[in-house]
């Protein structure tokens, strides 16, 4: 099949090459025509584990093509993916739809064709129908075109086995032919046993928002019960562990840490809740304002427990910062909580150096201020204090007895309880974490 997917960023981009590699024809459309030729040369504009093989592979057998021209995609094809973003409002806290409908008037007045257009993007419940009504007043008389939605529950830095092995597709539709068609799309998956679960454009937008307040309500369910921990002296770890046992809870989205951060949760959240009040039913969601505030407390609360552990100052201090993307396996530093922490510290006085695997680029457009190293050994010289913030696979490597050798003062918080204490402690370490008493 001849497919677009317009808006080419961490969705778009590994939507467009796996689609390809299932073996239809895309073209992808941005805006960013930087992003556009560096898809077009084969180049991931991001870090994505996977995705440069995909698009190599699919760029050469001619079969994933880029473009700036919403022409070109009105006249390549028939189904159109939007995947642009939907970040938060700058004055509330609703999602700023402005991109989705940018999308769909420049396309919809240049169809010629009976198209489906189908939503991928994160948009509050009743989107679709809105759509519906701004593409059929802007579509040349005789042309049919529906909106469907298809929400994408992709992990960054599982981005491409997720495209390709999903646990579920969800699409919202509102004719069988919308159906037909996403069925032929995806057949390859379906034949492969995915979920495919087939409703209305609403309940299909609800999905993707109610999936993700559940992780974070989830994320933020175990930092409340870190924070008794820490005032009890019980060992939140643990505490999860033994709850994870449960198969009615599950162990994951248990870890106890620094909270959520990305272009998705936080944002998503908010513009639920946002949606919510719209709908005259805000109340019946207003847990989530109480997720949202316990997320950004676990980043107040290390930033108090660093301090605690320079004695009670951050200047003259130098503070050893592992980690700024948002979560490991991703260049993404878009709410990053580790970067939230290293600018408050910063804000406080302290001379920091931020280390990352993949996200320092992005990481200095944000927060230019501090040192940053591409060498976890470098980062660490002469620290008073080393902040694990992000679970980077190559820090539960760390040999604590060579990093002891470097810093200052052997401190260390591991804000993301992903590091082994004893061992540390073992190698002279002093060891804290949110949710676990000083002794473990
Ligand atoms: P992103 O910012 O990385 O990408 C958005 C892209 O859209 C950018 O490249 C931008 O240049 C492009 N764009 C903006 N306006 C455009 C226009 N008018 N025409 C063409 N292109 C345009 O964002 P993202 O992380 O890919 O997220 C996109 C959507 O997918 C959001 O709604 C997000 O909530 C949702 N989502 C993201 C993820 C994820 O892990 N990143 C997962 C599931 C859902």
């Amino acid at each position: 099949m001849r497919l677009t997917v317009i808006g080419t960023g961490y969705l778009g981009a590994v939507h467009a090459a796996c689609m390809a590699d299932i073996g239809h024809d895309v073209l992808g459309v941005d805006t960013d025509s930087g992003k556009i030729a560096a898809l077009a040369a084969g180049r991931a504009p991001f870090f994505e584990p996977g995705l440069p093989e995909i698009l190599i592979r699919n760029t050469r057998a001619g079969r994933l093509r880029f473009t700036t021209s919403l022409q070109e995609a009105a006249d390549f094809a028939d189904v159109h993916f939007v995947c642009v973003g939907t970040p938060q409002r700058a004055d509330s806290l609703a999602a700023d739809l402005r991109h989705v409908e940018a999308v769909v008037d420049g396309l919809a007045p240049l169809l010629t064709r009976d198209s489906l257009i189908v939503g991928k993007s994160t948009v509050p419940v009743g989107t679709t129908r809105t759509l519906t009504r701004r593409v059929t007043s802007q579509v040349r008389p005789g042309v049919d075109a529906e909106v469907a939605w298809n929400p994408e529950f992709l992990r960054e830095g599982f981005a491409v086995q997720d495209t390709l092995r999903p646990d579920r597709l969800v699409v919202g539709v509102t004719s069988p032919h919308a159906d037909r068609t996403l069925r032929d799309v995806y057949e390859p998956m379906l034949r492969a046993g995915v979920a495919y679960v087939s409703t209305d454009p609403a309940t299909a937008e609800l999905v993707k928002v109610a999936a993700n307040s559940f992780l974070a309500t989830k994320i933020s369910f175990i930092n409340a019960m870190a924070e008794v921990c820490d005032a009890s002296g019980a060992d939140v770890v643990t505490l999860a562990e033994a709850l994870g046992h449960d198969a009615r809870i599950g162990r994951a989205f248990l870890s106890a840490g620094l909270g959520f951060g990305g272009g998705c949760l936080p944002k998503d959240i908010r513009a639920f809740l946002a949606r919510a009040e719209e709908l005259q039913v805000g109340e019946a969601v207003s847990f989530l304002h109480q997720v949202d505030q316990i997320n950004h407390r676990q980043r107040r609360r290390t930033v108090d427990l660093a301090r605690h552990l320079l004695g009670g100052e951050f200047a003259g201090r130098r503070v050893a910062v592992l980690g700024a993307t948002f979560k490991p396996d991703s260049d993404d530093v878009r709410d990053s909580p580790a970067l939230a922490v290293a600018a408050e510290i910063v804000a406080q006085g302290a001379d920091i150096r931020v280390h990352d695997p993949e996200g320092i680029d992005n990481a200095q457009l944000v927060l230019p201020g501090p040192s940053y190293c591409t060498d976890v050994m470098e980062a660490c010289r002469d620290a008073d204090l080393v902040l694990h913030l992000t679970e980077w696979r190559q820090y539960r490597a760390l040999d604590p007895v060579k990093l002891s050798q470097v810093v200052r003062a052997p401190r260390m918080i591991d804000a993301r309880n992903a590091l082994d204490p004893a061992l540390w402690r073992e190698a002279g370490w002093h060891v804290r974490a949110l949710g676990r008493p000083v002794h473990v």
